[in-house]
């Protein structure tokens, strides 16, 4: 299927589609179902370098800028898979690319690019305080050459299967700062060091059989060694991160969204109901055809997140529109395929429940479309705060 958007990478999605095609449907059906995690294809894809798409030449990756990385994205969805297994490594690695120091980027940025460790988690959010970050309750209270790190964590992804972790923490007390997000603090982690000598793992069993967990923090110390940049400025660097962060996840929306429009289309043709197939009835092919549109519609805008970033202009705005558009539209198109496939929509074999209940998860995580919503609402239209 063309499509619409500006896109010079056929050579870049030949290779990914390549690889994709080792892993077939059955593969991810298979950890889908036993909610494992597709080790062997995660490793696949490290190898070949494509996780550390957007790390710099001169640390050991390919320097590729997040239109690329985001099309490494939209493949892996856009072939059946779900880049949410590995998704996290594109942008929590930009937080230590942006703001770190050299001795930390040294020691670890070649680790990553070569696939010797994984930087695959961000802590962030909490039980109590949810979306609220900046009320967050876990802290990092500095003794000495060492901070002591106490609280809870929800919903973090990968821990199993990932080298180090970036933990967000509250360094000087709430009560104590001007500004709500002043006083919270970025450390990187190495997870060996910290897992069951003060870092306890629980994982969340749930819908996507996506690799989620709670953390508990009882007095674990960490080297102060561990801060990324500046004490007190972390909840900024975080924000950095997300428009990189929004555009990945709105390319893969996009992917979920042509995998969805593919497969509906395609059985449309195929399935014979009343001595006719079911895709000539304009019931049938209007939800396909409107939602191809807003995948098409959404991933023009991705594109444009996508070059504003790579130029370094602001694109705050577009990441932000991309990854609403992105997951109404694979969401609308996945409600289109399910319904084309009648009843076979609900049976495993066909990959369409499974992708359903994959790409639903975008309207909540990494982040809401009600506070996507409130964003464009009050940064872009001006309109006053609501919190
Ligand atoms: C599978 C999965 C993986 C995740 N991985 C990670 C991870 O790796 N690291 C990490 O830190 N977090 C992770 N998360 C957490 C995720 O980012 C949060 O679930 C998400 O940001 C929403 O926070 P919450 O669940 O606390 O919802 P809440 O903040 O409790 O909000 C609940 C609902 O209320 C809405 N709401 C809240 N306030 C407002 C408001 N003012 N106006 C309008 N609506 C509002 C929200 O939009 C949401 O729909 C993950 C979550 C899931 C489900």
């Amino acid at each position: 299927m063309k499509t619409s958007a500006p896109d010079q990478h056929d050579d870049l999605r030949d290779a990914l589609r390549a690889l994709c095609a080792e892993f077939p449907a059955e593969y991810h059906r298979k950890h889908g179902a036993a909610e494992t995690y597709p080790e062997e294809f995660i490793d696949a894809l490290t190898k070949a370098g494509w996780l550390a798409a957007m790390i710099p030449e001169e640390f050991g990756g390919s320097g590729l800028g997040l239109t690329e990385a985001s099309i490494v994205m939209e493949e892996i969805n856009r072939c059946g898979g779900n880049a949410g297994h590995c998704h996290g490594q594109m942008y929590n690695m930009g937080t230590l690319l942006r703001h770190g120091s050299d001795e930390q980027k040294a020691r670890y940025l070649p680790k990553i690019a070569s696939g010797d460790l994984r930087l695959q988690s961000m802590a962030v959010t909490e039980p109590t305080t949810g979306t609220d970050t900046t009320k967050l309750k876990t802290t990092a209270v500095r003794k000495g050459d060492r901070y002591v790190v106490n609280g809870q964590k929800v919903w973090i992804s990968r821990v199993q299967h990932s080298d180090l972790m970036i933990l967000l923490a509250r360094t000087t007390p709430l009560a104590d700062v001007q500004r709500k997000s002043e006083g919270l603090s970025v450390f990187l982690l190495e997870l060996d060091q910290v897992i069951g000598k003060g870092m306890d793992v629980k994982p969340i069993p749930n819908m996507v059989g996506h690799e989620t967990n709670e953390l508990f923090f009882d007095d674990l110390e960490i080297p102060a060694d561990t801060l990324i940049g500046e004490e007190g400025k972390g909840f900024r660097y975080i924000l950095d991160g997300l428009n990189a962060e929004r555009a990945l996840i709105a390319a893969e929306c996009i992917g979920d969204g042509y995998w969805f429009v593919d497969q509906a289309s395609r059985y449309a043709g195929e399935r014979q109901v009343f001595g006719r197939p079911i895709g000539q009835n304009q019931g049938i092919q209007f939800p396909i055809a409107r939602a191809f549109a807003h995948v098409e519609a959404a991933n023009l805008m991705r594109f444009e997140a996508c070059r504003r970033f790579d130029a370094m202009e602001p694109s705050g705005a577009q990441a932000n529109m991309a990854k609403l558009l992105a997951a109404d539209a694979s969401w609308e198109a996945g409600n289109a395929c399910i319904q084309t496939f009648g009843g076979f929509g609900f049976a495993e074999e066909y990959d369409v429940e499974r992708k359903f209940r994959e790409t639903r998860l975008y309207q909540v995580a990494p982040i809401s479309t009600n506070l996507i919503l409130s964003y464009v609402a009050e940064h872009i239209l001006g309109m006053p705060r609501s919190f």
